[in-house]
């Protein structure tokens, strides 16, 4: 923030941890100072002492190339991990919490050059510190504005109904803006109203509407019906929405080949658009057993994959929010799995590059956990994916990528989540070789032709970035 040792103005971001939120919060920072505007942008991070993905090397990359943009590591909170809510989401809304008084410290002395302030999902608690402080507050969504929609009309479905989503089954919910929703397809941790983080997630909803304006990682062409219905107020009937600015997608840079490079080298070898790239996000984790029955689907199938594998979650229930060990991938795959699919198979151990690989002309398709970052770097490389939810509100994210924008096929999970070979076998080959595949890909090829359009200097997502540009230019705290 200094310059000539003067304090420039700022703009302050405030990601939740994980590599998933900041990732597109720096592409955002990026983007606002192509426009040349009169503050600069510091990154608070919040250090987590559970596993929320590794940050360093990509916080590393970015200082080394963007030095306009500054982080700022607030203090390590550590707190007991175990929780009375089963979910990862819980602990997160925790330390942000108690994140707050750490944030007030930082703020306190700068408040008078800071122009606004831009935080995510979790870190709503300070609209508390920012109001005082009159900080104009702009909530960054980082998920698809059809999810945002669901999420902001949760509070009037908690109002109209009085059982869990969890004892509802298939019972359709009818959001604004959106296809209707089954009830199983509600995020994991507001399945059950007497889990903690379900009124973590509706204290956040009512939260957003206190928010200067809404910012959504989307362009308004991919999902128009959720963005109107947001702009209209439908989705907060007994309150206001504030004012909603898409202005996506914004997705990491390819990362040049300094990294997993082994796997890129294969995908030269491999035929244009013939491989399926598997992966799970940052987080994904699965069973031993799961990922036995994805290894015989991929078998049968007879394609051309690269998948990443995870070592599966821990047994041990305290160590279920720590980072998983590196796979042992001969005991965790079928006997004589690797060596039979040699050649046209292969296995990359807990990361891969995924902007790159995504964008190599080898790759023809994708299973995704449908994650929203995974889901947009997949469009803008044009390609088409298999849509197989794990956590947070991916299975909204699979219904509307589904349904709404056609991007993607869904896999089917029995009752328990389970995803049996011959389904992977399926929807592996029909997202290659038939007609449905085929008429995906050229949806999705269209989409990222949309998304180009949107991020060009008329587009609509520039357009609403030099809008907000503008406005904080003109703001004085
Ligand atoms: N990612 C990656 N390699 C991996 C797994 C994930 O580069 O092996 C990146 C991916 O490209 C994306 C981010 O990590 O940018 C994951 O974000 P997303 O929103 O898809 O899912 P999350 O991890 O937040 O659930």
């Amino acid at each position: 923030m200094e310059e000539d040792g003067e304090m420039k103005d700022t703009i302050i971001f405030y990601p939740s941890p994980g590599i998933g939120h900041l990732i597109s919060m720096v592409e955002l920072g990026k983007r606002f100072l192509q426009l040349n505007p009169p503050f600069s942008i510091t990154i608070l991070i919040t250090q987590a002492s559970f596993n929320t993905g590794s940050t360093s090397p990509y916080i590393q990359a970015v200082q080394s190339y963007f030095p306009s943009i500054s982080f700022h590591q607030l203090p390590p909170i550590s707190f007991p991990l175990h929780s009375s809510s089963p979910h990862h989401e819980a602990l997160i809304f925790h330390l942000l919490r108690l994140n707050n008084p750490l944030v007030h410290q930082f703020l306190l002395p700068i408040a008078s050059s800071i122009r606004s302030l831009i935080f995510d999902f979790f870190c709503h608690p300070v609209l508390d510190l920012t109001a005082p402080l009159h900080i104009p507050s702009y909530c960054f969504y980082t998920s698809p504005a059809s999810t945002l929609a669901i999420f902001l009309y949760t509070p009037t479905i908690h109002r109209l109904n009085s059982a869990s989503f969890k004892d509802l089954g298939d019972t359709l919910f009818h959001c604004p803006g959106v296809p209707p929703v089954p009830a199983s397809d509600m995020p994991l941790p507001i399945q059950d109203r007497e889990d903690d983080a379900y009124h973590d997630f509706l204290s956040t909803a009512r939260a957003f509407p206190r928010a200067s304006g809404i910012i959504i990682n989307t362009f308004e062409s991919l999902e128009p019906r959720a963005v109107e219905a947001l702009r209209s107020g439908a989705c907060i009937p007994d309150g206001r929405t504030p004012p909603v600015y898409c202005i996506g997608p914004l997705t990491a840079e390819a990362e040049k080949r300094e990294g997993g490079a082994d796997c890129l080298e294969w995908l030269d070898s491999q035929p244009s658009r013939s491989v399926v790239f598997l992966c799970f996000g940052s987080l994904g984790v699965l069973s031993e057993r799961q990922l036995k029955e994805i290894a015989v689907g991929l078998e049968r199938s007879g394609q051309r994959f690269l998948w990443v594998v995870r070592s599966p979650p821990s047994e041990d229930k305290s160590r279920r929010f720590l980072a998983p060990p590196e796979p042992d991938l001969v005991a965790l795959l079928p006997e004589g799995f690797l060596e039979r699919t040699k050649g046209r198979g292969l296995v990359v151990k807990s990361w891969a590059p995924q902007v790159d690989v995504l964008s190599h002309d080898s790759v023809g398709g994708f299973v995704t956990h449908c994650g929203w970052n995974s889901v947009l770097e997949a469009l803008c490389a044009g390609v088409p994916m298999v849509a197989w939810p794990l956590y947070a509100e991916q299975r909204q994210n699979r219904l509307v990528m589904v349904k709404e924008m056609r991007l993607a096929l869904p896999v089917e999970e029995g009752q328990d989540g389970w995803v049996t070979a011959e389904e992977v076998e399926r929807r592996v080959r029909e997202l290659t070789e038939s007609e449905e595949g085929k008429g995906l890909r050229e949806r999705t090829v269209e989409m990222k032709e949309e998304a180009m359009a949107a991020m060009t200097e008329s587009g609509s997502s520039r357009v609403a970035l030099a809008e907000l540009a503008q406005l904080w230019s003109c703001v004085k705290n």
